[in-house]
């Protein structure tokens, strides 16, 4: 089969590189002619494990090509997979204006019968919605549209897409159906479930997937406050909720709260379908909210810690989790600048993110390792879940500083293998480890008393 996936992003790109791993000849398109060219010369924009290979084999194979005209790479396709971008807009409401475009881009070319899937994450009605602009467009209706959302995580994107737990086809057209059926067939023979239903019901799995998960994390970052308060600790409770099958183990992990590109602008833009149909979503209102606010109480955390004006600070994780390079509302979004405005010597490491990266934070200095960051530091604040930050070598950290505080966002370490290092320990929903109390000197003087601080968080809407 010839297939066209529009949009060579996290989803777009692995989408196409696991089609044509399924033997499907696929054309990845773009407009950012940019990307392309550093695809066609066998360079991936992105990090993810695994898609260099199947980029690189597939195109060897000649069963995947990029093109930065999504019109000619669709003209000959029996299906057009849409993966472009669905930001948040201003309201909460999702922006579709990249669908839409998507959508007028390829409608003359399409050939009669071709299916356009939906991959991106789309509200209620948006798929019906991008039919009557391709058939307009078009001026026949001789074409159909399925929406068949994408669940995989950045990080582990090429596994999650080759190992689903379900595939949604949310189509009112038979040839739509048996189309993608055929895609996914090496999946169903594997066993893998597909749920086949209308668009509307597939647009809300999706959304309602997203929320609910979303709500595990801000539920354990509830239950880890009240920890903090009542001398408890976050990760035994877990443990003791998670044990429980009806409940599970996942997404109970406590933390600065969700970022990303998909958590915070699925919750808002569930929240805005609720408000838009006049269908309230209160547990996702509140929820939206908690976590802004706890993004800002993170941050203060960490300004409370600061010495003094020129303190120098070692940010670890500058993505918004271990094992990407994408920093779309990620913690350090709002941490960096803050501690910029805290007058703070600001130093990164993240082992994934490059200059292109590093330029969105001027005034910051970068280092190779977590320990050439640390060197001289007065505060060091893990910010993501990297595996290189869970196997810290702490007493060459501790070497490495200047001051004794480390804060780590996302619970990596073990209070009792940090207190063996005198450190003064600061983490989420346990209790501060600070065997070295009273505090002790630091070996370098800062300005003698901290700077006053207005919390400035950047907007990442
Ligand atoms: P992304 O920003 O990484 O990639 C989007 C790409 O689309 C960009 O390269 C952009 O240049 C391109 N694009 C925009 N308009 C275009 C057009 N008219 N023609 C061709 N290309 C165009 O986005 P992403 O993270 O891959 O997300 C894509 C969609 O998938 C979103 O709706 C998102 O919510 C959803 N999704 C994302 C993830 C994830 O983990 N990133 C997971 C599941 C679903």
């Amino acid at each position: 089969m010839k297939l066209a996936v529009i949009g060579a992003g996290y989803v777009g790109l692995t989408t196409a590189a696991c089609l044509a791993e399924l033997r499907q000849t696929v054309v990845c398109a773009d407009i950012d002619s940019h990307r392309i060219a550093r695809l066609r010369r066998g360079e991936i924009p992105i990090y993810e494990p695994g898609l260099d290979r199947l980029v690189t084999a597939n195109m060897a194979r000649h069963r995947l090509s990029f093109s930065d005209a999504p019109p000619s790479a669709s003209a000959e396709a029996d299906a057009v997979f849409i993966a472009v971008g669905t930001p948040s807009a201003a309201n909460g409401e999702i922006d579709l204006s990249f669908v839409e475009q998507a959508g007028r881009q390829i409608a003359p070319m399409l050939k009669p019968n071709a299916v356009v899937v939906v991959k991106s994450t789309v509200p209620s009605g948006a798929c019906r919605q991008l039919r009557e602009i391709i058939a307009e467009a078009r001026g026949a209706l001789d074409f159909s549209v399925a929406c068949n959302p994408e669940f995989l995580r950045e990080g582990s994107a090429v596994e999650d897409f080759l190992r689903p737990d379900r595939i949604v086809i949310g189509t009112d057209d038979a040839h739509a159906e048996a189309l993608l059926r055929s895609i996914y067939a090496p999946f169903s023979r594997r066993g893998v479930p597909i749920v086949a239903t209308t668009p509307a019901n597939a647009e809300l799995i999706k959304y309602a997937a997203n929320a609910f998960l979303a709500l595990k994390i801000g539920f354990i970052n509830d239950v880890a406050n009240l920890c903090e308060v009542v001398g408890g600790n976050v990760a035994a409770v877990a443990q003791g909720i998670g044990l429980d099958r009806r409940i599970g183990w996942a997404f109970l992990n406590a933390g600065p709260g969700f970022g990303g590109s998909c958590f915070p602008k699925d919750t808002r833009g569930l929240a805005a379908t609720g408000r838009r149909f006049d269908a309230p979503q209160p547990l996702i209102e509140a929820l939206v909210a908690a976590n802004e606010q706890r993004k800002r109480t993170m941050v203060s955390r960490l300004l409370r810690e600061l010495p003094g004006a020129g303190a120098p600070v070692a940010v670890l994780g500058l993505g918004f989790k271990g094992g990407t390079s994408d920093i779309r509302e990620a913690l350090s979004l709002d941490i960096i600048p803050a501690l910029l405005e805290a007058k703070a010597d600001v130093r990164v490491h993240d082992p994934l993110i490059g200059p292109e990266i590093l330029r969105r934070f001027p005034g910051v200095d970068s280092f190779e390792s977590p320990f050439m960051a640390a060197s001289e530091a007065e505060v060091v604040a893990i910010l993501t879940d990297d595996e290189a930050y869970r196997r810290l070598d702490l007493a060459r950290l501790r070497r490495a500083m200047a001051g004794r505080t480390l804060v780590d966002f996302r619970n990596l370490l073990d209070p009792e293998a940090v207190a063996e290092h005198d450190f003064r320990y600061i983490s989420i929903g346990r209790p501060i480890a600070d065997a070295g109390e009273p505090k002790r000197q630091s070996r370098r003087r800062h300005a003698a008393s901290r700077p006053e601080v207005s919390l400035t968080l950047i907007s990442t809407q």
